[in-house]
C-alpha cells in the first residue's frame, strides 16, 4: 500500500503538469489537496512524507480521531464536509485554517462569535452547487454573490475564494460548465471589490474531472480515490455530517 500511495501521487502530480502545461499555467498556481476520508493516519502520514502539505476531512469526527497521530510532520488542514452549527465548537480544537465548505448564513454567523469568542480567525471558501444536483451542498449560484456580501461583515472570517464539487458525468462539457460557472462568479466578486473579500482560490476538480478543473481555472484540486483508492461508502455519506 506504501508504494501504491507514493506511486499514485506520483502520477497525480504529473497529471496536474500536464494539465498546466496545456492551458499555458504555471504549475505552482495549483495547490494538491489530499481529501482523507476513511483514510487511516498511517497511510495519510505516507502521503505526507512525499511532500505534500495540504490535507482535508468531511467530518469532524474522522479529524478529531487522526489528530494526535499527524501532529508528528507538519501539515495544513482544510475542511470539506457539511458542517453542522453543533459542531462548530468541535472543529476549532484541531488546527483547520480553511473550511472549505462555507454554505450559510446561520452557519458563518455562529462561526463567528465562536471565533470571537475565542480570539481567532479562519480561512473560508464560499461553496457552490455549481452543479444544481439536491444530493449536493452549497449555496445556489444565483445566491453566492449575496451570501458573499452578507458573510464579508463577519471579521474574523477570512474570505480567501469559492469551492465547487463539479457534476458526476463522463460528459466533460457539462462538467466544464460548472466549473466555469464557479470562475465567472469569482470574477463577478472580483469586480464588487468588497471590503473583507479575497477570490484568489478556486477549489474545484477531483479525482475524475481534475483536467477539466485547471483548464478552467482551479487553484486547489482536491483528490482522494485516485491517490487512496476506492471507499467504501458512496460519496454522499460523506458529504452529509447528519450520517
Ligand atoms: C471526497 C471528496 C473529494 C475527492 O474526491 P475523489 O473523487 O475521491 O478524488 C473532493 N472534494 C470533496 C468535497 C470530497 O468530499
Amino acid at each position: 500500500m506504501d508504494e501504491e500511495i507514493k506511486k499514485n501521487i506520483a502520477i497525480i502530480q504529473e497529471r496536474i503538469i500536464n494539465a498546466c502545461k496545456q492551458s499555458n499555467r504555471n504549475p505552482d498556481e495549483v495547490k494538491l489537496l489530499l481529501a482523507t476520508k476513511t483514510v487511516p493516519a498511517e497511510y495519510i502520514k505516507i502521503a505526507l512524507q512525499t511532500g505534500c502539505t495540504l490535507i482535508a476531512e468531511n467530518k469532524t469526527q474522522e479529524l478529531r480521531e487522526k489528530y494526535q497521530s499527524l501532529q508528528e510532520i507538519p501539515h495544513t488542514n482544510h475542511f470539506i464536509g457539511h458542517l453542522q452549527t453543533n459542531k462548530i465548537k468541535d472543529i476549532l480544537k484541531y488546527d483547520v485554517s480553511c473550511i472549505q465548505s462555507m454554505d450559510r448564513f446561520d452557519l458563518a454567523e455562529k462561526l463567528h462569535h465562536r471565533l470571537q469568542l475565542e480570539n481567532k480567525t479562519i480561512e473560508i471558501l464560499i461553496q457552490v452547487n455549481t452543479s444544481n444536483e439536491e444530493s449536493k451542498f452549497g449555496v445556489n449560484p444565483e445566491n453566492a454573490i449575496e451570501l458573499v456580501q452578507q458573510l464579508a461583515h463577519f471579521e474574523s472570517l477570512k474570505i480567501k475564494g469559492l469551492m465547487t464539487i463539479g457534476l458526476f458525468s463522463t460528459e466533460t462539457e457539462k462538467v466544464r460548465q460548472c466549473f466555469r460557472t464557479l470562475k465567472d462568479i469569482q470574477q463577478q466578486i472580483i469586480t464588487l471589490n468588497i471590503f473583507n473579500v479575497e477570490m484568489q482560490e478556486l477549489s474545484m476538480g477531483m479525482s475524475g474531472d481534475l483536467e477539466t478543473a485547471i483548464a478552467e481555472g482551479a487553484t486547489i484540486v482536491r483528490v482522494g480515490t485516485a491517490i487512496f483508492g476506492k471507499r467504501i461508502h458512496p460519496d454522499s455519506y460523506y458529504w452529509n455530517e447528519n450520517k
